[in-house]
């Protein structure tokens, strides 16, 4: 190997290795869990003489019992020998070239040839590296990767979990650590921080100490990377079911402030600072329980971020107690919207249309606020507000509100069960499974496919919260 980029010398440096291998008796993955098109690719891919290995978040899931989202293939065979193999596949990708295999029912498998670095590792993103330049063996393939619980391979000859950075005994333990020297490979990418919590917060897992340290050391790198990234990281962090624990971790390391820095000022003061924490957490556990508890549903983009703002702004516009009358409306949503603009939406890149919907959310928020019952458990809205257009959407973001502060479920709450398959529609963000040894997430059925354009529940007259849903 030509040693010439630092990253072949840190590899190097750090190339001390060894090569762990599990046999089948040694590690719980069956060969029935794995996906039939995943195994098909497996076998054809042996069958032509190439290497074929179960990878990354799959062989993790499947480790820890959970169902995976999605099974990622890698292989010594080269993109072009992959298309000749594969006839109903296409290649994607402009750094790294992948090769994605179809089946019937819009089942994707990813197939990727084992590679020496990872598309991130680069100070250069946007360079399309030459192939030949990257292909790598399957240490080095283990190695680019980003946490150790994510570097395993399984392969179908003999069964077996093929470990090169401690990865089982870190899952066995229940441990994040990011694979390598911390520093340098969160340096390289910052988006890493993100996904040492992400994992930890799904799997109720710790942070290994000098992994922690590196986060804290270097979380203003984040501002480094690119807004869409980081926005579609986060969505994936507060989808899922374990959004509460990823808000307690991001909360604690530090990685929250430095996401969103207007949340800085409220922290400083120390009892508001509790309190406002305090809030975050209640409301994405309301959010964590619609997602247990609703089958397959997805909320927009629009009612996450508002849910992540909504302490904030309750105390920036006293969103609560607000009379608006005459221009008071339209002066408040310009308030609202220049401050979104200014201090939240240009930072994550967030498109008009969903700075307008939280917008209308917050907006609103008075108006539910002085024309709700006192028993929530009822639907008894005045008929001129449920006329509204904006009704629906802010209904359901005050029943979430009113759940995180009472802990009781509104009859609005039932709501989003209608919502389900719609918003499945409408939101092109994958969900992530959520997992795990604590979470309820991996409870939660995982259906191949949606039955039509059924409402999820729709021949459930109790709902699922035992609330009609009307
Ligand atoms: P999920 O269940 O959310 O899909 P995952 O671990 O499969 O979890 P993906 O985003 O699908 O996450 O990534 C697939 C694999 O690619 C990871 O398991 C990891 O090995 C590798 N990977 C992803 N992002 C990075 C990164 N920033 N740096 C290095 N390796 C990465
Ligand atoms: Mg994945």
């Amino acid at each position: 190997m030509n040693s010439t980029t630092a990253f072949e010398q840190e590899f190097e440096q750090n190339n001390d290795s060894e090569r762990v291998v599990l046999s089948e008796k040694e590690h719980p993955i069956l060969e029935k869990d794995i996906e039939s098109e995943a195994l098909k690719v497996l076998y054809r891919l042996r069958d032509a003489g190439y290497a074929g290995y179960l990878v990354g978040g799959g062989v993790r899931d499947l480790y820890l019992g959970n169902k995976p989202k999605d099974f990622d293939i890698s292989t010594n065979a080269r993109p072009g020998q992959l298309r000749k193999l594969f006839r109903n596949s296409r290649t994607i990708g402009r750094r790294f070239r992948l090769v994605q295999v179809f089946f019937r029912g819009n089942k994707i498998i990813e197939v990727s040839t084992l590679r020496s670095r990872s598309e991130y590792d680069s100070h250069e993103p946007d360079k399309v590296l030459p192939a030949n330049n990257t292909f790598g063996t399957l240490e080095e393939d283990a190695y680019r990767r980003d946490l150790t619980i994510n570097s395993l391979f399984y392969e179908i000859e003999n069964n077996t979990v093929i470990d090169y950075v401690g990865g089982v005994q870190d899952l066995t333990d229940g441990i994040i650590r990011i694979v390598g020297e911390p520093e340098q490979r969160i340096i390289r990418d910052p988006v890493r921080i993100l996904r040492a919590i992400r994992h930890a917060a799904r799997n109720g897992f710790t942070i290994e100490e000098k992994t922690l340290e590196a986060i804290t050391k270097h979380l203003e790198k984040l501002d480094l990377c690119p807004t869409s990234r980081i926005r579609d990281e986060l969505l994936k962090d507060l989808r899922g079911g374990t959004s509460q624990a990823w808000v307690g971790l991001a909360l604690q390391t530090g990685v929250f402030a430095t996401l969103f820095p207007f949340y800085q000022e409220l922290f400083q003061h120390e009892t508001e600072g509790e309190a406002v924490k305090k809030e975050l957490l209640s409301l994405f556990a309301a959010l964590d329980n619609i997602e247990h508890n609703i089958e397959r549903v997805t909320l927009e983009d629009a009612m996450l971020f508002a849910i992540l703002l909504f302490p904030w702004a309750l105390r920036r516009f006293d969103l609560l107690h607000q009379e608006l009358k005459g221009q008071g409306y339209h002066r408040l949503s310009k308030a609202i919207r220049a401050d979104l603009d200014q201090l939240f939406a240009r930072r994550l890149n967030i498109k008009r249309a969903i700075k307008d919907k939280i917008t209308t959310l917050f907006v609103n928020m008075s108006s539910l606020q002085k024309h709700r019952t006192k028993d929530t458990s009822k639907d008894t809205w005045p008929a001129w507000l449920r006329r509204k257009s904006y009704f629906k959407d802010c209904s359901r973001f005050y029943a979430l509100y009113q759940e995180s502060i009472s802990h009781e479920q509104s009859a609005d709450i039932a709501h989003f069960v209608e919502d389900a398959p719609k918003a499945k529609r409408q939101e092109k963000t994958e969900r992530p499974v959520g997992a795990s040894t604590s979470g309820n997430a991996a409870d939660k059925p995982q259906r191949g496919g949606r039955r039509g354009n059924n409402p999820a529940f729709s021949s459930d007259k109790q709902g699922v919260f035992g609330l009609r849903t009307v």
